[in-house]
């Protein structure tokens, strides 16, 4: 690259932890009870991430997508049902309802939010529709109104993909108040980490308490009997990990405020760099924590993003080509794929396929970074797309 850029621009690091991190691991060994039957760390846990959420219950487990897996199971999903995911997301969407034996039938996502587009929602749901899964796309809460309506009316139950969405709010309602199940992810690139680990917040207590059966091969919190209950597996978090997330969450609100003081910066800056589209907002998602800083380039090839994007790495920016659609890979028709080709569900989500090319992300970090640092991010780009 010429211009003399800087190769680093010395983004804060992620993840980040000092002394709070550190306690919380040796609370968990010194309690010389390592998993959350006995230990104290996985139930503090819940409480802190289920208040924090404004829900009554969390339930902490292994992975965002086993987070998801085990709600889909208790909203009744399994062979012969239909789930409808987004198109346009991480794969773990639609896996999980795949692995349950349930369709995953794609829709379009909106072009300006790409979150889940309400009308093709409601035109896929047919009678085998267990269950309708938003994704809120990096912060962007999907459009929550219309969604509880649809489900109102049809009958089909929400689940909130909110791998993204730690700590986002629409229209001044938290996400475990929204009335629907909501599935977090706690992988090393997501908002708040141990490296692993994900959890469900809950707006009913009978589900809430299947779901704990279920995460616990089926197991009674007391039981010394072996006294199974119901069918499960062991997705339970353990000990070490919930020390690391208590201290993760103490530190959520402070970084969010700053990612929301520096995205409209960010891109304000980048919507005067010509041919660049950044994400746009719903001011109804009245807090966004914004797990990615994304935008789009309309019209450029998948290969020259591909470039711009390895060119973005090149002059220090933590850059990312976004999610193909999910129709797209290998993986999404190796079991209970819909019964139409790739193609007839391309040719129903045309903006998931222009994300697919066009679009972009930088990693949150980006966003915790100074005023300076939002200017020297947009430099970059600007450079790297006049080449
Ligand atoms: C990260 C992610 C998941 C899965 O979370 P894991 O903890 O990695 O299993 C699910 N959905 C979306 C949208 C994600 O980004």
């Amino acid at each position: 690259m010429s211009g003399g850029l800087p190769k680093n621009l010395d983004l804060p690091a992620w993840p980040q932890f000092d002394d709070a991190e550190r306690n919380g691991l040796l609370r968990a060994l010194e309690q010389g009870q390592w998993w959350r039957v006995t230990g104290q760390e996985v139930e503090g846990f819940e409480r802190e991430f289920a208040a924090y959420h404004g829900s009554p219950h969390a339930l902490a487990v292994t992975s965002g997508t086993h987070a998801l897996e085990l709600a889909l199971q208790i909203l009744g999903v399994g062979p012969g049902a239909e789930v409808i995911v987004p198109a346009f997301t991480f794969i773990s969407s639609s896996q999980a309802a795949q692995r349950l034996g349930a369709v995953a039938v794609p829709v379009d996502v909106d072009p300006a939010t790409y979150c889940i587009d309400v009308a093709a929602t409601e035109a896929a749901i047919t009678d085998r529709t267990r269950v309708i899964m938003p994704v809120h796309m990096a912060g962007q809460l999907a459009d929550m109104d219309a969604l509880v309506r649809l489900s109102t009316e049809s009958g089909v139950p929400l689940l909130q993909d909110a791998a993204h969405a730690h700590g986002a709010e629409w229209r001044g309602r938290r996400v475990g108040e929204l009335g629907s199940i909501a599935a977090f992810s706690f992988q090393n690139g997501k908002l708040m980490t141990a490296g692993e680990g994900g959890a469900l917040t809950f707006p009913d207590t009978a589900q809430y308490e299947l779901a704990y059966l279920r995460h616990s091969c089926g197991r009674p919190r007391t039981d010394r009997s072996y006294l199974h209950q119901t069918s499960g597996s062991n997705f339970r978090m353990n000990e070490f990990t919930a020390g690391v997330l208590r201290a993760q969450l103490a530190r959520l609100d402070s970084q969010i405020d700053v990612r929301e003081k520096r995205w409209p910066l960010l891109s304000g800056l980048l919507a005067r760099i010509p041919g660049v589209v950044p994400q746009g907002s719903d001011d109804r998602c009245t807090r966004n924590p914004h797990y990615m800083a994304m935008f789009r380039i309309p019209g450029i090839s998948e290969q020259d993003r591909n470039a711009v994007v390895d060119r973005l790495i090149a002059g220090g920016v933590p850059a990312f080509a976004a999610f193909r659609a999910i129709y797209r890979t290998k993986a999404f028709w190796e079991m209970a794929a819909p019964d139409e080709p790739a193609e007839a569900l391309a040719a129903r989500c045309p903006v998931s396929e222009e994300l697919s090319r066009d679009c972009i992300w930088l990693h949150h970090r980006t966003l915790l970074g100074t005023e300076e640092q939002m200017q020297a991010v947009a430099d970059v780009v600007a450079e790297v797309l006049a080449a």
